[in-house]
């Protein structure tokens, strides 16, 4: 299996290359140069299986330069031994035709701890099969929940040292609170005062200043990013999709071969892409709807074909969805409309903000793929009528999505699974809201969590629970200009 990128010309590379790589040199996504297929064998030998084993088999057709026994150890230590808590992707029943796959039981409880539990040990890896003798060096500019899931992937994996920025005043208190007080050896967190934007451009800056660079290699360092357009974050979401409608068959609620939807709560358009290509690899998916927030970009291009960022950005109690440019999305184009055409669209949409496929284009996109968005207060009464009706409390990311999944089974009668990416005691101050509730304890940033706990009758999650009374080890804030001196902390 090679890697080749979205926008074409450059040389083809592994996946442990294209993993250490990030990004292709011409700006472009690497995506593999075929997909390989989910046989009636493969499939009969995944439903036994764990979580752990599954991802390893479907991660060795894609990373087929690594050795297979050693993703099945890195799997197991990365979805099993008590990283998850509540098994790593469990499929559940909350209605007649729908459910939920429950993507948040990992150690920062969003769903990016998925990829970001076993990414760096693909990175790790990576280095080594390359004869990288350097540390990697990765930096990290965050306006919360991925911050907090690579220090928690990264941290103490060999080979490699992980700095995340934050905007001082730009985080949750208890996001703030997750990071200030991570463990690990290799891990350094800095506060910055600024916005998102100053962090995001000053890790940028760091990148492409080459005097700095050459004094960081002096040192022994390598700077790699774990963003979400990186190859090692992308496939193992394949992996729940698949896993998911295994667990459907095992638990008698699909017959072998009938095709179901998945709705995704969508941002970067990462997640819902992974679901795609487990559609291409031959899983039976009828429909995959993207639902977006009151940012809905990709609802209007899934319907006219237009993709234009020139429009007002929301900020929205779905947070991690609030997106204006779909980085992933540079994936799928490649799938439909090749890699030269892929090129172009992107150029149009650095120079423009907007850019239109062929008809021929969407009408494939549109054979599979269906947009739809929900706004503020419908999300809010979709987490309070969820939670009467079904007893299941969901976050406000899941509820945008779950919003759209109830209008699809009303219309249709079929089956739809939604992704539900986070814990609603992540989003605990709006889930609060939600059900009409006040705050009445004060304990400092976990006091919605204590609250919602006492008023719905379900427990804290570990990881967040541990953080009460835990010691901060990273605080105070730093200027912008004072980034890159920081790195040698
Ligand atoms: C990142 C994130 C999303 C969006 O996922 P994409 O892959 O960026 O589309 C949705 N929900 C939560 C809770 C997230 O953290």
């Amino acid at each position: 299996m090679k890697y080749i990128s979205t926008r074409g010309g450059v040389e083809a590379l592994s996946s442990a290359q294209a993993i250490k790589k990030g990004i292709a040199d011409n700006g472009g996504l690497f995506v593999p140069d075929h997909i390989p297929l989910l046989t009636d064998a493969l499939f009969d030998k995944l439903v036994p299986m764990t979580y752990a084993e599954r991802a390893a088999e479907i991660l060795s057709l894609f990373l087929d330069d690594y050795d297979k026994t050693a993703l099945l150890s890195d799997c197991v230590k990365a979805y099993e031994s008590g990283a998850f808590t509540g098994g790593a992707a469990p499929t559940v029943k909350l209605a007649d035709n729908k459910y939920l796959l429950e993507l948040f039981h990992g150690p920062t409880c969003a769903f990016k701890d998925m990829a970001l539990q076993i990414m760096p040990r693909l990175l790790s890896r990576a280095l080594k099969m390359t004869g990288e003798k350097k540390t990697a060096y990765i930096l990290v500019a965050t306006s919360g929940d991925t911050g907090k899931a690579a220090l928690e992937g990264y941290r103490d994996v060999e080979g490699v040292r992980i700095k995340v920025f934050y905007p001082v005043d730009g985080v949750s208190d208890i996001q703030k609170l997750q990071m200030s007080t991570q463990d690990g050896a290799n891990v350094s967190v800095q506060a910055i005062e600024g916005n998102f934007d100053d962090a995001q451009n000053g890790v940028k800056n760091i990148f492409s200043d080459v005097k700095l660079n050459n004094e960081l290699h002096e040192k022994g360092y390598i700077l790699t990013s774990a963003n979400s357009i990186n190859w090692g974050r992308l496939a193992p979401q394949i992996v729940y999709y698949i896993s998911s409608y295994a667990d459907l068959y095992k638990q008698g609620e699909i017959k072998l071969g009938e095709k179901i939807s998945f709705c995704v709560p969508t941002g970067n358009f990462g997640n819902i892409f992974a679901g795609y290509l487990a559609y291409r690899m031959g899983l039976p998916v009828k429909r995959f709807i993207c639902a977006s927030n009151k940012n809905n970009i990709l609802t209007d291009f899934l319907n006219t074909g237009v993709y234009d960022r020139n429009r007002e950005f929301y900020q929205t109690v779905s947070p991690s969805m609030d997106i204006l440019i779909s980085s992933n999305l540079e994936r799928l184009l490649y799938f439909v409309a090749g890699p030269k055409k892929t090129a172009g669209y992107m150029k149009q949409l650095a120079e423009t903000g907007r850019y239109g496929i062929a008809d021929n284009e969407l009408k494939e996109i549109q054979s599979i793929f269906t947009g739809g968005y929900t706004d503020e207060d419908k999300t809010l009464e979709t987490i309070k009528t969820t939670f009467k009706d079904t007893g299941a409390l969901i976050d406000t990311h899941t509820a945008v999505a779950y919003r759209q999944a109830e209008k699809y089974v009303y219309e249709t009668g079929e089956k739809v699974v939604t992704v539900s990416t986070a814990s609603p005691y992540k989003f605990a101050a709006d889930v609060l809201k939600a059900l009409g509730k006040k705050r009445t304890t004060s304990r400092g940033a976990l006091s919605p969590l204590y609250d919602l706990s006492s008023y719905t009758g379900t427990e804290i999650p570990a990881p967040l629970a541990r953080l009460e009374g835990k010691a901060v080890r990273f605080s105070g804030a730093i200027n912008k200009a004072d980034m890159p001196a920081s790195l040698f902390d």
